[in-house]
């Protein structure tokens, strides 16, 4: 569950060097991820949930907002470093401009919009998780 979390949200440390939605935000960053694990854990299964993870991030600022060229990410790196961007607006862009008068409204619409959109999923995989749980410990229940 950490690495997973840590790998949806790591393809952002490009803002440490200033090349935001560059490689890192590309599917070959995302299975380069899931080598890495798989090499280091020698576990298949958290390999292919950290490549998914770091998979999504892709997937979710590909559908996001941007207004900052070259719109959208570049996806499909190292095949190419063309830029995607689906322009569907599903997720707001968060402003990184503190001065401006609606920093606070902006950045917590984006944040509840997006709790809106992925907390029931979120529900439903933690449902389906628990009872796999529950199924393990005491085969045999419903
Ligand atoms: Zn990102």
């Amino acid at each position: 569950m950490m690495f997973c979390a840590v790998a949806g949200v790591l393809p952002d440390i490009d803002f440490a060097w200033g090349g935001h939605n560059r490689q890192t935000h590309s599917l070959g960053a995302a299975i380069l991820a899931g080598l890495v694990v798989l090499a280091w854990k020698r576990q298949p299964g958290l390999a292919v949930a950290v490549a998914l993870s770091w998979g999504t991030h892709v997937l979710f600022d590909w559908l996001g907002s941007d207004d900052t060229p070259p719109l959208g990410v570049m996806a499909l790196w190292p095949l190419n470093s063309n830029f995607y961007f689906a322009d569907a607006h599903i997720f707001e862009a968060i402003s990184r401009r503190y001065w401006l008068d609606n920093f606070y409204t902006h950045n917590g619409w984006a944040v509840l919009k997006e709790l809106l959109i992925l907390g029931p999923v979120a529900a439903v995989v933690t449902a389906f998780r628990s009872r796999a749980r529950r199924r393990s410990r005491h085969p045999g229940t419903t």
